[in-house]
Protein backbone atom coordinates (compact mmCIF):
# COMPACT_ATOMS: atom_id res chain seq x y z
CA UNK A 1 0.00 0.00 0.00
CA UNK A 2 1.19 3.27 -0.59
CA UNK A 3 1.77 6.34 2.39
CA UNK A 4 1.06 9.66 2.73
CA UNK A 5 1.70 12.11 4.88
CA UNK A 6 -0.07 15.35 4.16
CA UNK A 7 1.84 18.22 3.11
CA UNK A 8 1.55 20.77 6.06
CA UNK A 9 4.17 22.96 6.30
CA UNK A 10 4.33 23.24 2.80
CA UNK A 11 1.15 24.62 2.92
CA UNK A 12 1.11 26.40 5.82
CA UNK A 13 4.31 28.55 4.29
CA UNK A 14 1.79 29.30 1.65
CA UNK A 15 -1.01 30.65 3.97
CA UNK A 16 1.54 32.05 6.54
CA UNK A 17 3.46 34.13 3.26
CA UNK A 18 2.13 34.11 0.48
CA UNK A 19 -1.55 35.44 1.02
CA UNK A 20 -0.81 38.56 -0.75
CA UNK A 21 -3.76 39.30 -2.78
CA UNK A 22 -4.92 42.80 -1.55
CA UNK A 23 -8.48 42.18 -2.93
CA UNK A 24 -8.68 38.74 -1.05
CA UNK A 25 -7.52 40.30 2.05
CA UNK A 26 -10.67 43.15 1.47
CA UNK A 27 -12.98 40.15 2.14
CA UNK A 28 -14.86 40.30 5.01
CA UNK A 29 -15.99 37.36 5.37
CA UNK A 30 -12.73 35.78 5.54
CA UNK A 31 -11.02 38.07 8.48
CA UNK A 32 -11.26 35.38 11.10
CA UNK A 33 -9.47 32.59 9.10
CA UNK A 34 -6.04 33.23 10.91
CA UNK A 35 -2.86 30.66 10.93
CA UNK A 36 -4.09 29.24 14.08
CA UNK A 37 -7.12 28.05 12.69
CA UNK A 38 -5.79 27.01 9.38
CA UNK A 39 -3.41 24.88 10.99
CA UNK A 40 -6.00 23.20 13.13
CA UNK A 41 -8.15 22.18 10.59
CA UNK A 42 -5.33 20.93 8.52
CA UNK A 43 -3.86 18.75 10.99
CA UNK A 44 -7.63 17.34 12.10
CA UNK A 45 -8.03 17.04 7.77
CA UNK A 46 -4.49 15.02 7.85
CA UNK A 47 -5.70 12.80 10.26
CA UNK A 48 -8.67 11.63 8.43
CA UNK A 49 -6.87 11.23 5.47
CA UNK A 50 -3.55 9.57 5.92
CA UNK A 51 -5.96 7.20 8.81
CA UNK A 52 -9.06 6.42 6.95
CA UNK A 53 -9.15 7.44 3.60
CA UNK A 54 -5.75 6.71 2.69
CA UNK A 55 -6.65 2.64 3.14
CA UNK A 56 -9.65 3.40 0.53
CA UNK A 57 -7.45 3.57 -2.37
CA UNK A 58 -6.30 0.21 -2.48
CA UNK A 59 -9.46 -1.32 -1.22
CA UNK A 60 -11.63 0.31 -3.72
CA UNK A 61 -8.87 -0.77 -6.48
CA UNK A 62 -9.11 -4.38 -5.69
CA UNK A 63 -12.70 -5.13 -4.54
CA UNK A 64 -14.48 -2.19 -7.29
CA UNK A 65 -17.65 -1.05 -6.85
CA UNK A 66 -20.62 -3.57 -7.69
CA UNK A 67 -23.80 -3.57 -9.64
CA UNK A 68 -26.02 -5.93 -8.76
CA UNK A 69 -30.20 -6.09 -9.56
CA UNK A 70 -30.23 -2.45 -10.69
CA UNK A 71 -28.36 -1.52 -7.48
CA UNK A 72 -24.62 0.17 -7.37
CA UNK A 73 -22.64 -0.72 -4.29
CA UNK A 74 -19.46 0.99 -3.09
CA UNK A 75 -16.17 -0.71 -1.80
CA UNK A 76 -15.94 -2.26 1.41
CA UNK A 77 -15.52 0.50 3.92
CA UNK A 78 -16.79 3.22 1.89
CA UNK A 79 -19.94 3.36 3.76
CA UNK A 80 -18.19 3.72 7.09
CA UNK A 81 -15.80 6.11 5.94
CA UNK A 82 -18.47 8.65 4.31
CA UNK A 83 -19.95 8.27 7.11
CA UNK A 84 -17.20 9.63 9.58
CA UNK A 85 -16.48 11.99 6.48
CA UNK A 86 -19.80 13.51 6.76
CA UNK A 87 -20.39 13.32 10.71
CA UNK A 88 -17.04 15.48 10.96
CA UNK A 89 -18.63 18.40 8.64
CA UNK A 90 -15.65 17.96 5.72
CA UNK A 91 -18.89 18.24 3.01
CA UNK A 92 -19.38 21.60 4.06
CA UNK A 93 -15.98 23.22 4.57
CA UNK A 94 -16.18 25.65 1.93
CA UNK A 95 -20.58 25.68 1.88
CA UNK A 96 -22.45 28.97 2.41
CA UNK A 97 -23.46 29.15 6.29
CA UNK A 98 -26.42 30.20 5.58
CA UNK A 99 -26.80 26.06 4.46
CA UNK A 100 -25.19 24.92 6.81
CA UNK A 101 -21.83 25.42 5.75
CA UNK A 102 -18.50 26.42 7.38
CA UNK A 103 -17.81 29.60 5.09
CA UNK A 104 -14.10 28.14 4.64
CA UNK A 105 -12.18 30.21 1.59
CA UNK A 106 -10.79 28.21 -1.27
CA UNK A 107 -7.35 29.24 -0.14
CA UNK A 108 -7.91 26.70 2.39
CA UNK A 109 -10.51 23.96 1.04
CA UNK A 110 -8.20 23.78 -2.06
CA UNK A 111 -5.39 22.21 0.46
CA UNK A 112 -8.05 19.63 1.58
CA UNK A 113 -9.36 19.17 -2.10
CA UNK A 114 -5.13 18.06 -2.43
CA UNK A 115 -5.10 15.77 0.82
CA UNK A 116 -8.13 13.87 -0.59
CA UNK A 117 -7.21 13.12 -3.95
CA UNK A 118 -3.66 12.83 -2.54
CA UNK A 119 -5.56 9.76 -0.29
CA UNK A 120 -8.34 8.24 -2.64
CA UNK A 121 -9.30 9.89 -5.64
CA UNK A 122 -12.38 7.25 -6.15
CA UNK A 123 -13.60 8.20 -2.74
CA UNK A 124 -13.20 11.59 -3.29
CA UNK A 125 -14.97 11.81 -6.59
CA UNK A 126 -18.52 10.87 -3.81
CA UNK A 127 -18.27 14.33 -2.35
CA UNK A 128 -16.43 16.44 -5.03
CA UNK A 129 -19.15 16.21 -7.77
CA UNK A 130 -21.17 17.03 -4.96
CA UNK A 131 -20.16 20.55 -4.22
CA UNK A 132 -19.86 21.18 -7.89
CA UNK A 133 -23.59 20.24 -7.71
CA UNK A 134 -23.84 22.65 -4.79
CA UNK A 135 -22.42 25.17 -6.75
CA UNK A 136 -24.64 25.29 -9.74
CA UNK A 137 -27.57 25.04 -7.62
CA UNK A 138 -26.47 28.11 -4.93
CA UNK A 139 -25.29 30.30 -8.47
CA UNK A 140 -28.38 29.85 -10.82
CA UNK A 141 -31.93 27.78 -8.65
CA UNK A 142 -34.55 29.91 -7.55
CA UNK A 143 -34.40 30.10 -3.37
CA UNK A 144 -37.45 27.36 -3.22
CA UNK A 145 -34.97 24.82 -4.72
CA UNK A 146 -32.26 25.98 -2.62
CA UNK A 147 -33.47 25.87 0.82
CA UNK A 148 -35.07 22.54 -0.41
CA UNK A 149 -31.59 20.72 -1.48
CA UNK A 150 -28.75 22.61 -0.28
CA UNK A 151 -28.92 21.93 3.07
CA UNK A 152 -29.12 18.29 2.56
CA UNK A 153 -26.22 18.53 0.20
CA UNK A 154 -24.14 20.70 2.26
CA UNK A 155 -24.30 17.82 4.75
CA UNK A 156 -23.32 15.22 3.26
CA UNK A 157 -26.58 13.46 3.30
CA UNK A 158 -27.10 13.83 -0.35
CA UNK A 159 -25.19 13.48 -2.85
CA UNK A 160 -24.74 15.13 -6.68
CA UNK A 161 -23.57 14.28 -10.26
CA UNK A 162 -23.17 16.27 -13.38
CA UNK A 163 -25.05 14.49 -16.16
CA UNK A 164 -24.23 15.64 -20.01
CA UNK A 165 -22.25 12.93 -21.12
CA UNK A 166 -24.61 10.65 -23.54
CA UNK A 167 -23.03 8.11 -26.21
CA UNK A 168 -22.98 10.39 -29.34
CA UNK A 169 -22.29 12.99 -26.98
CA UNK A 170 -18.97 13.73 -25.46
CA UNK A 171 -16.93 16.84 -26.01
CA UNK A 172 -19.61 18.00 -28.78
CA UNK A 173 -22.37 18.70 -26.21
CA UNK A 174 -24.10 20.07 -29.41
CA UNK A 175 -25.29 16.38 -30.01
CA UNK A 176 -27.08 16.09 -26.82
CA UNK A 177 -30.43 14.36 -27.45
CA UNK A 178 -32.37 14.06 -23.51
CA UNK A 179 -35.57 15.24 -23.94
CA UNK A 180 -37.57 17.70 -21.16
CA UNK A 181 -41.16 18.17 -21.86
CA UNK A 182 -42.96 20.94 -19.49
CA UNK A 183 -46.07 20.13 -17.44
CA UNK A 184 -48.85 21.65 -16.22
CA UNK A 185 -47.28 22.36 -12.20
CA UNK A 186 -44.05 23.76 -14.31
CA UNK A 187 -42.08 20.66 -13.69
CA UNK A 188 -40.50 18.96 -16.37
CA UNK A 189 -40.35 15.17 -17.55
CA UNK A 190 -36.73 14.17 -18.08
CA UNK A 191 -36.41 10.82 -20.71
CA UNK A 192 -33.02 9.77 -22.44
CA UNK A 193 -29.95 8.17 -21.53
CA UNK A 194 -26.33 9.59 -19.82
CA UNK A 195 -23.60 7.68 -19.99
CA UNK A 196 -20.49 7.87 -17.89
CA UNK A 197 -21.57 9.44 -14.60
CA UNK A 198 -19.46 9.57 -11.99
CA UNK A 199 -21.76 8.33 -8.54
CA UNK A 200 -24.79 8.26 -10.38
CA UNK A 201 -25.85 5.78 -8.29
CA UNK A 202 -24.20 4.21 -5.07
CA UNK A 203 -25.30 3.06 -1.40
CA UNK A 204 -23.77 5.85 0.51
CA UNK A 205 -26.42 8.78 0.66
CA UNK A 206 -29.92 8.49 0.87
CA UNK A 207 -30.69 10.69 -2.61
CA UNK A 208 -28.49 11.58 -5.02
CA UNK A 209 -29.57 14.76 -6.79
CA UNK A 210 -28.58 14.51 -10.73
CA UNK A 211 -27.89 18.10 -12.39
CA UNK A 212 -29.00 17.22 -16.01
CA UNK A 213 -28.48 18.89 -19.71
CA UNK A 214 -31.74 18.13 -21.88
CA UNK A 215 -33.50 19.93 -24.41
CA UNK A 216 -36.76 21.40 -24.27
CA UNK A 217 -39.23 20.25 -27.59
CA UNK A 218 -38.88 23.78 -29.53
CA UNK A 219 -35.08 23.93 -28.71
CA UNK A 220 -32.73 25.67 -30.88
CA UNK A 221 -30.40 23.05 -32.49
CA UNK A 222 -26.89 22.93 -31.26
CA UNK A 223 -25.65 24.24 -27.81
CA UNK A 224 -27.78 27.35 -28.07
CA UNK A 225 -30.97 24.97 -27.15
CA UNK A 226 -29.43 23.42 -24.38
CA UNK A 227 -31.46 23.56 -20.77
CA UNK A 228 -30.23 22.41 -17.04
CA UNK A 229 -32.62 20.02 -14.80
CA UNK A 230 -32.37 19.34 -11.17
CA UNK A 231 -33.48 15.81 -11.00
CA UNK A 232 -33.56 13.91 -7.95
CA UNK A 233 -33.08 10.23 -7.53
CA UNK A 234 -35.97 9.80 -5.09
CA UNK A 235 -38.73 12.47 -5.40
CA UNK A 236 -38.10 14.90 -2.13
CA UNK A 237 -41.29 15.84 -0.64
CA UNK A 238 -42.48 19.64 0.00
CA UNK A 239 -41.47 19.36 3.55
CA UNK A 240 -37.86 18.03 2.25
CA UNK A 241 -38.53 14.75 3.26
CA UNK A 242 -37.76 11.99 0.56
CA UNK A 243 -40.28 10.14 -1.17
CA UNK A 244 -40.90 7.73 -3.65
CA UNK A 245 -38.64 6.49 -6.70
CA UNK A 246 -38.20 9.30 -9.39
CA UNK A 247 -37.94 7.71 -12.85
CA UNK A 248 -33.99 7.22 -12.90
CA UNK A 249 -32.34 3.90 -13.32
CA UNK A 250 -28.83 2.67 -13.61
CA UNK A 251 -28.06 0.51 -16.68
CA UNK A 252 -25.30 -0.72 -15.53
CA UNK A 253 -21.38 0.46 -14.29
CA UNK A 254 -18.57 0.58 -16.43
CA UNK A 255 -15.06 -1.36 -15.90
CA UNK A 256 -12.47 0.75 -15.92
CA UNK A 257 -8.34 0.93 -15.81
CA UNK A 258 -8.35 2.99 -12.66
CA UNK A 259 -10.66 5.05 -10.22
CA UNK A 260 -11.94 1.77 -8.97
CA UNK A 261 -13.79 2.51 -6.38
CA UNK A 262 -15.87 5.05 -8.33
CA UNK A 263 -18.91 3.92 -10.04
CA UNK A 264 -19.42 5.22 -13.60
CA UNK A 265 -22.20 4.67 -14.71
CA UNK A 266 -25.14 4.63 -17.68
CA UNK A 267 -28.30 6.38 -16.20
CA UNK A 268 -31.56 5.94 -18.05
CA UNK A 269 -33.89 8.54 -17.31
CA UNK A 270 -37.45 7.76 -18.41
CA UNK A 271 -40.06 10.37 -17.78
CA UNK A 272 -38.65 11.17 -14.49
CA UNK A 273 -39.53 14.48 -13.10
CA UNK A 274 -36.96 17.34 -13.05
CA UNK A 275 -37.16 21.16 -12.03
CA UNK A 276 -35.36 23.64 -14.66
CA UNK A 277 -32.36 25.69 -13.40
CA UNK A 278 -31.49 28.73 -14.58
CA UNK A 279 -33.33 30.05 -17.74
CA UNK A 280 -34.47 27.65 -20.80
CA UNK A 281 -31.54 27.12 -23.52
CA UNK A 282 -28.99 28.75 -20.79
CA UNK A 283 -28.53 25.54 -19.67
CA UNK A 284 -24.74 25.00 -20.94
CA UNK A 285 -23.82 28.45 -18.97
CA UNK A 286 -25.16 27.75 -15.53
CA UNK A 287 -23.19 23.84 -16.23
CA UNK A 288 -20.32 25.97 -16.53
CA UNK A 289 -20.72 27.43 -13.44
CA UNK A 290 -19.89 24.30 -12.04
CA UNK A 291 -17.59 22.99 -14.49
CA UNK A 292 -15.21 25.50 -14.24
CA UNK A 293 -14.57 25.37 -10.53
CA UNK A 294 -14.75 21.76 -11.05
CA UNK A 295 -11.97 21.70 -13.75
CA UNK A 296 -9.65 23.43 -11.12
CA UNK A 297 -10.16 20.77 -8.60
CA UNK A 298 -9.69 18.27 -11.51
CA UNK A 299 -6.01 20.00 -11.81
CA UNK A 300 -5.77 19.75 -7.88
CA UNK A 301 -6.32 15.49 -8.53
CA UNK A 302 -3.17 15.84 -10.88
CA UNK A 303 -1.48 17.54 -7.94
CA UNK A 304 -2.70 15.65 -5.02
CA UNK A 305 -1.15 12.34 -6.95
CA UNK A 306 1.57 13.50 -7.93
CA UNK A 307 2.46 14.49 -4.02
CA UNK A 308 1.56 10.54 -2.77
CA UNK A 309 3.94 9.52 -6.12
CA UNK A 310 7.11 11.92 -5.35
CA UNK A 311 6.70 10.82 -1.68
CA UNK A 312 6.64 6.80 -2.61
CA UNK A 313 9.53 7.19 -4.84
CA UNK A 314 11.20 9.10 -2.05
CA UNK A 315 10.88 6.76 0.20
CA UNK A 316 11.92 3.80 -1.95
CA UNK A 317 14.89 5.48 -3.12
CA UNK A 318 15.97 5.76 0.32
CA UNK A 319 15.72 2.05 1.25
CA UNK A 320 16.38 0.50 -1.91
CA UNK A 321 20.45 -0.37 -2.75
CA UNK A 322 21.54 -0.94 -6.30
CA UNK A 323 24.57 -0.25 -7.13
CA UNK A 324 27.65 2.48 -6.30
CA UNK A 325 27.40 6.26 -6.71
CA UNK A 326 29.97 8.28 -8.68
CA UNK A 327 31.71 8.79 -5.33
CA UNK A 328 31.68 5.66 -3.47
CA UNK A 329 35.30 4.15 -3.07
CA UNK A 330 33.79 1.33 -0.79
CA UNK A 331 32.46 -2.14 -1.67
CA UNK A 332 29.72 -1.54 -0.23
CA UNK A 333 26.19 -0.83 -2.27
CA UNK A 334 24.51 2.33 -2.40
CA UNK A 335 20.73 3.12 -1.84
CA UNK A 336 19.21 4.63 -5.12
CA UNK A 337 18.99 7.92 -4.15
CA UNK A 338 22.54 8.88 -4.30
CA UNK A 339 22.49 8.27 -7.66
CA UNK A 340 22.35 11.53 -9.76
CA UNK A 341 19.90 10.00 -12.12
CA UNK A 342 17.48 9.15 -9.31
CA UNK A 343 17.99 12.28 -7.96
CA UNK A 344 16.80 14.21 -10.78
CA UNK A 345 13.57 12.29 -11.34
CA UNK A 346 13.13 12.90 -7.65
CA UNK A 347 13.81 17.10 -8.52
CA UNK A 348 11.73 17.15 -11.37
CA UNK A 349 8.67 16.11 -9.53
CA UNK A 350 9.27 18.40 -6.67
CA UNK A 351 9.72 21.57 -8.27
CA UNK A 352 6.97 20.72 -10.46
CA UNK A 353 5.22 20.17 -7.45
CA UNK A 354 5.82 22.82 -5.12
CA UNK A 355 5.45 25.17 -8.22
CA UNK A 356 1.84 23.96 -8.95
CA UNK A 357 0.71 24.21 -5.05
CA UNK A 358 2.49 27.87 -5.16
CA UNK A 359 0.14 28.55 -8.21
CA UNK A 360 -3.04 26.80 -7.27
CA UNK A 361 -2.35 29.02 -4.05
CA UNK A 362 -2.14 32.29 -5.88
CA UNK A 363 -5.02 31.36 -8.23
CA UNK A 364 -7.54 30.54 -4.84
CA UNK A 365 -7.08 33.85 -4.01
CA UNK A 366 -8.14 35.09 -7.12
CA UNK A 367 -10.84 32.51 -6.86
CA UNK A 368 -12.58 33.67 -3.47
CA UNK A 369 -12.15 37.63 -4.54
CA UNK A 370 -14.41 36.82 -7.92
CA UNK A 371 -16.84 34.93 -6.43
CA UNK A 372 -17.06 37.62 -2.92
CA UNK A 373 -15.32 40.66 -3.40
CA UNK A 374 -18.41 43.63 -2.98
CA UNK A 375 -16.54 45.80 -6.15
CA UNK A 376 -17.81 44.24 -8.99
CA UNK A 377 -15.22 45.30 -11.28
CA UNK A 378 -12.53 43.53 -9.20
CA UNK A 379 -14.74 41.00 -8.90
CA UNK A 380 -14.63 40.68 -12.96
CA UNK A 381 -11.41 41.40 -13.29
CA UNK A 382 -10.76 37.98 -10.86
CA UNK A 383 -12.53 36.06 -13.00
CA UNK A 384 -10.89 36.71 -16.10
CA UNK A 385 -7.99 35.59 -14.33
CA UNK A 386 -9.39 32.38 -12.88
CA UNK A 387 -11.20 32.07 -16.17
CA UNK A 388 -7.10 32.47 -18.23
CA UNK A 389 -5.84 30.18 -15.78
CA UNK A 390 -8.70 27.13 -15.25
CA UNK A 391 -7.62 25.02 -18.75
CA UNK A 392 -3.71 25.73 -17.44
CA UNK A 393 -4.26 23.93 -13.65
CA UNK A 394 -6.06 21.37 -15.17
CA UNK A 395 -4.02 20.38 -18.66
CA UNK A 396 -0.93 21.16 -17.11
CA UNK A 397 -1.44 19.61 -13.62
CA UNK A 398 -3.14 16.65 -15.14
CA UNK A 399 -0.49 16.23 -17.72
CA UNK A 400 2.31 16.98 -15.09
CA UNK A 401 0.81 14.30 -12.95
CA UNK A 402 1.14 11.64 -15.62
CA UNK A 403 4.52 12.35 -16.03
CA UNK A 404 5.06 12.03 -12.33
CA UNK A 405 3.45 8.91 -11.52
CA UNK A 406 5.48 7.85 -14.84
CA UNK A 407 8.70 8.64 -13.28
CA UNK A 408 7.45 7.01 -10.01
CA UNK A 409 6.87 3.72 -11.57
CA UNK A 410 10.19 3.92 -13.06
CA UNK A 411 12.19 4.59 -9.36
CA UNK A 412 10.22 1.33 -8.21
CA UNK A 413 11.91 -0.31 -11.47
CA UNK A 414 9.73 -3.60 -11.35
CA UNK A 415 8.13 -3.01 -8.23
CA UNK A 416 6.77 0.03 -9.21
CA UNK A 417 5.21 -1.88 -12.67
CA UNK A 418 4.17 -5.21 -10.18
CA UNK A 419 0.80 -4.37 -8.35
CA UNK A 420 2.18 -5.18 -4.77
CA UNK A 421 3.45 -1.51 -3.83
CA UNK A 422 0.29 0.23 -5.52
CA UNK A 423 2.33 2.44 -7.47
CA UNK A 424 1.04 1.76 -10.93
CA UNK A 425 -3.00 2.51 -9.65
CA UNK A 426 -1.03 5.79 -8.93
CA UNK A 427 -0.53 6.02 -12.57
CA UNK A 428 -4.38 4.09 -13.85
CA UNK A 429 -5.92 5.97 -11.28
CA UNK A 430 -4.09 9.86 -12.66
CA UNK A 431 -5.18 8.52 -16.70
CA UNK A 432 -9.22 9.67 -15.81
CA UNK A 433 -7.93 13.34 -15.32
CA UNK A 434 -6.46 14.57 -18.35
CA UNK A 435 -10.01 13.43 -20.16
CA UNK A 436 -12.83 14.05 -17.94
CA UNK A 437 -14.23 17.55 -17.19
CA UNK A 438 -13.25 18.44 -21.09
CA UNK A 439 -10.01 16.60 -22.31
CA UNK A 440 -6.98 18.29 -22.18
CA UNK A 441 -6.53 19.09 -26.08
CA UNK A 442 -9.96 20.47 -25.71
CA UNK A 443 -8.73 22.63 -22.77
CA UNK A 444 -5.52 24.16 -24.96
CA UNK A 445 -8.27 25.06 -27.76
CA UNK A 446 -10.36 26.66 -25.62
CA UNK A 447 -7.13 28.46 -23.72
CA UNK A 448 -6.09 29.87 -27.56
CA UNK A 449 -9.31 30.32 -29.38
CA UNK A 450 -11.63 32.06 -26.15
CA UNK A 451 -8.99 33.23 -23.88
CA UNK A 452 -6.06 34.44 -25.91
CA UNK A 453 -7.07 35.29 -29.44
CA UNK A 454 -10.46 36.84 -28.16
CA UNK A 455 -9.37 38.61 -25.23
CA UNK A 456 -7.26 40.72 -23.24
CA UNK A 457 -6.98 38.88 -19.88
CA UNK A 458 -3.26 37.24 -20.93
CA UNK A 459 -2.18 41.12 -20.47
CA UNK A 460 -3.50 41.51 -17.30
CA UNK A 461 -2.44 38.19 -16.34
CA UNK A 462 1.06 39.72 -17.79
CA UNK A 463 0.61 42.69 -15.40
CA UNK A 464 0.60 40.72 -12.49
CA UNK A 465 4.08 39.05 -13.10
CA UNK A 466 5.25 42.32 -14.04
CA UNK A 467 4.24 44.01 -10.42
CA UNK A 468 6.23 40.89 -8.91
CA UNK A 469 9.17 41.33 -10.72
CA UNK A 470 9.16 44.98 -9.44
CA UNK A 471 8.45 43.14 -6.03
CA UNK A 472 12.07 41.17 -6.56
CA UNK A 473 14.25 44.13 -8.21
CA UNK A 474 15.80 45.16 -5.40
CA UNK A 475 17.46 41.42 -4.16
CA UNK A 476 20.26 40.76 -5.71
CA UNK A 477 19.68 37.01 -4.98
CA UNK A 478 16.89 37.06 -7.01
CA UNK A 479 18.92 38.53 -10.33
CA UNK A 480 19.15 34.84 -12.26
CA UNK A 481 15.63 34.36 -11.70
CA UNK A 482 14.40 37.46 -12.94
CA UNK A 483 16.53 37.39 -15.99
CA UNK A 484 14.67 33.73 -16.94
CA UNK A 485 10.95 34.82 -16.10
CA UNK A 486 11.72 37.85 -18.11
CA UNK A 487 12.97 35.53 -21.25
CA UNK A 488 10.33 33.06 -21.24
CA UNK A 489 7.71 35.75 -20.61
CA UNK A 490 9.17 37.25 -23.58
CA UNK A 491 8.74 33.48 -25.35
CA UNK A 492 5.44 33.94 -24.44
CA UNK A 493 4.55 36.97 -25.47
CA UNK A 494 6.04 36.23 -28.85
CA UNK A 495 4.04 32.60 -28.89
CA UNK A 496 1.10 34.64 -28.52
CA UNK A 497 1.33 37.20 -31.30
CA UNK A 498 2.56 34.13 -33.57
CA UNK A 499 -1.17 32.90 -32.66
CA UNK A 500 -2.49 36.44 -33.72
CA UNK A 501 -0.59 36.75 -36.65
CA UNK A 502 -1.82 33.54 -37.87
CA UNK A 503 -5.49 34.41 -37.45
CA UNK A 504 -6.40 35.46 -41.18
CA UNK A 505 -4.16 33.00 -42.44
CA UNK A 506 -4.32 29.73 -41.07
CA UNK A 507 -6.25 27.98 -38.19
CA UNK A 508 -4.96 24.51 -38.48
CA UNK A 509 -1.32 26.14 -37.30
CA UNK A 510 -3.37 27.36 -34.57
CA UNK A 511 -5.09 24.92 -33.89
CA UNK A 512 -2.01 22.20 -33.90
CA UNK A 513 -0.23 25.05 -31.32
CA UNK A 514 -2.72 24.99 -28.64
CA UNK A 515 -1.34 22.09 -26.78
CA UNK A 516 2.22 23.83 -26.79
CA UNK A 517 1.05 27.24 -26.32
CA UNK A 518 -0.97 25.71 -22.98
CA UNK A 519 2.95 24.01 -21.81
CA UNK A 520 4.06 27.12 -22.51
CA UNK A 521 2.09 29.06 -20.69
CA UNK A 522 2.05 26.55 -18.03
CA UNK A 523 5.98 26.14 -17.25
CA UNK A 524 5.72 30.45 -17.45
CA UNK A 525 3.40 30.08 -14.54
CA UNK A 526 5.15 28.06 -13.01
CA UNK A 527 8.07 30.61 -12.75
CA UNK A 528 5.80 33.07 -11.87
CA UNK A 529 5.08 31.21 -8.71
CA UNK A 530 8.57 29.81 -8.20
CA UNK A 531 10.05 33.66 -8.07
CA UNK A 532 6.78 34.63 -5.58
CA UNK A 533 8.46 31.54 -3.40
CA UNK A 534 11.73 32.27 -3.68
CA UNK A 535 11.45 35.75 -3.08
CA UNK A 536 9.63 35.10 0.39
CA UNK A 537 12.07 32.10 1.05
CA UNK A 538 15.23 34.95 0.45
CA UNK A 539 13.51 37.68 3.19
CA UNK A 540 12.97 34.81 5.57
CA UNK A 541 15.74 33.15 5.47
CA UNK A 542 16.39 33.58 9.31
CA UNK A 543 13.49 32.26 10.44
CA UNK A 544 13.95 29.27 9.33
CA UNK A 545 16.54 28.20 7.68
CA UNK A 546 17.13 24.79 6.52
CA UNK A 547 13.67 24.85 5.02
CA UNK A 548 13.89 28.12 3.00
CA UNK A 549 17.72 27.04 1.94
CA UNK A 550 16.05 23.92 0.56
CA UNK A 551 13.03 26.03 -0.94
CA UNK A 552 15.58 27.96 -2.82
CA UNK A 553 17.65 24.69 -3.66
CA UNK A 554 14.58 23.40 -5.77
CA UNK A 555 13.22 27.02 -7.37
CA UNK A 556 16.70 26.66 -8.97
CA UNK A 557 16.23 23.38 -10.00
CA UNK A 558 13.04 24.64 -11.39
CA UNK A 559 14.52 27.46 -13.33
CA UNK A 560 17.49 25.32 -14.63
CA UNK A 561 15.91 21.83 -15.75
CA UNK A 562 12.30 22.77 -16.07
CA UNK A 563 11.20 26.29 -17.34
CA UNK A 564 13.46 25.46 -20.53
CA UNK A 565 11.15 23.08 -21.40
CA UNK A 566 8.42 25.93 -22.40
CA UNK A 567 11.71 26.87 -25.13
CA UNK A 568 10.97 23.77 -27.11
CA UNK A 569 7.48 23.71 -27.23
CA UNK A 570 7.26 27.71 -28.62
CA UNK A 571 9.91 26.52 -30.92
CA UNK A 572 7.91 23.39 -32.27
CA UNK A 573 4.37 25.26 -32.08
CA UNK A 574 5.79 27.73 -34.38
CA UNK A 575 6.69 25.92 -37.07
CA UNK A 576 2.90 25.43 -38.06
CA UNK A 577 1.40 22.76 -39.44
CA UNK A 578 1.97 21.99 -42.74
CA UNK A 579 3.55 18.29 -42.10
CA UNK A 580 0.55 17.67 -39.63
CA UNK A 581 -2.10 18.31 -41.85
CA UNK A 582 -0.39 17.00 -45.23
CA UNK A 583 0.08 13.38 -43.57
CA UNK A 584 -1.50 10.63 -45.32
CA UNK A 585 -2.77 8.36 -43.07
CA UNK A 586 -4.31 5.82 -45.34
C1 LIG B 1 -14.36 7.69 -15.45
C2 LIG B 1 -15.16 8.72 -16.15
C3 LIG B 1 -15.96 9.58 -15.44
C4 LIG B 1 -16.75 10.53 -16.09
N1 LIG B 1 -17.62 11.31 -15.38
C5 LIG B 1 -18.53 12.07 -16.04
C6 LIG B 1 -19.60 12.73 -15.35
O1 LIG B 1 -19.70 12.66 -14.12
N2 LIG B 1 -20.51 13.41 -16.08
C7 LIG B 1 -20.44 13.51 -17.44
O2 LIG B 1 -21.29 14.14 -18.04
N3 LIG B 1 -19.43 12.91 -18.14
C8 LIG B 1 -18.48 12.20 -17.46
N4 LIG B 1 -17.48 11.56 -18.15
C9 LIG B 1 -17.37 11.76 -19.59
C10 LIG B 1 -16.13 12.60 -19.96
O3 LIG B 1 -16.31 13.92 -19.55
C11 LIG B 1 -15.93 12.44 -21.47
O4 LIG B 1 -15.40 11.15 -21.67
C12 LIG B 1 -15.03 13.50 -22.05
O5 LIG B 1 -15.68 14.74 -22.03
C13 LIG B 1 -14.63 13.19 -23.50
O6 LIG B 1 -15.73 12.79 -24.26
P1 LIG B 1 -15.65 11.44 -25.14
O7 LIG B 1 -15.18 10.37 -24.24
O8 LIG B 1 -16.92 11.26 -25.84
O9 LIG B 1 -14.49 11.74 -26.18
P2 LIG B 1 -14.68 12.52 -27.57
O10 LIG B 1 -15.38 13.80 -27.36
O11 LIG B 1 -15.22 11.58 -28.57
O12 LIG B 1 -13.15 12.83 -27.91
C14 LIG B 1 -12.26 11.85 -28.49
C15 LIG B 1 -10.93 12.55 -28.78
O13 LIG B 1 -11.13 13.60 -29.72
C16 LIG B 1 -10.63 14.84 -29.22
N5 LIG B 1 -11.51 15.91 -29.69
C17 LIG B 1 -12.85 16.01 -29.57
N6 LIG B 1 -13.29 17.15 -30.09
C18 LIG B 1 -12.22 17.79 -30.57
C19 LIG B 1 -12.03 19.04 -31.24
N7 LIG B 1 -13.05 19.88 -31.47
N8 LIG B 1 -10.76 19.40 -31.57
C20 LIG B 1 -9.72 18.59 -31.32
N9 LIG B 1 -9.84 17.40 -30.69
C21 LIG B 1 -11.07 17.01 -30.32
C22 LIG B 1 -10.64 14.68 -27.71
O14 LIG B 1 -9.65 15.53 -27.11
C23 LIG B 1 -10.30 13.21 -27.56
O15 LIG B 1 -8.91 13.04 -27.59
C24 LIG B 1 -16.67 10.64 -17.51
C25 LIG B 1 -15.83 9.79 -18.22
C26 LIG B 1 -15.11 8.83 -17.57
C27 LIG B 1 -14.27 7.89 -18.39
Amino acid sequence: MTTYTAPIEEMMFLFDNLRDNKNYNQLEKYKEINSDLVKDILEQAAKINQEIILPLAKIGDESPCVYENGIVRSPPGYKEAYKKFIEDGWTSLSCDPKYGGQGVPKTVSTFFEEMLSSSSLAFKLYSELSIGAYNCILSHADDKIKEKFLPKIVEGKWSGTMCLTESQCGTDLGLLKTKAIKQKDGSYKISGQKIFITSGDHDLTENIIHLVLARTPDAPAGTKGISLFLVPKLIVNDDGSVGSRNGVNTGSIESKMGIKGSPTCVLNFDNSIGYMIGAENKGLNSMFTMMNLERIVVGIQGLGISETAYQNALAYAKERKQGKANNNKTNETDFIIKHADIRRSLMNMRSIIEGERGLAFWLSQQVDVSLNHSDEKIKKSAADIVSLMTPVIKSFFTDMGMEITNETIQIFGGYGYTKDQGIEQLFRDNRITPIYEGTNSVQAIDLVYRKILNSKILEEYISQIDEEIKNCKDNKDLDLFLERVLKYKEILINFTSWLKTKQSISKDDISSACNDYLKVLGYVSLSYSWLRMLRVSYEKMSTNKSFFEEKINTGKYYFDKILPRAESHYIAGITGSESTMKANFN
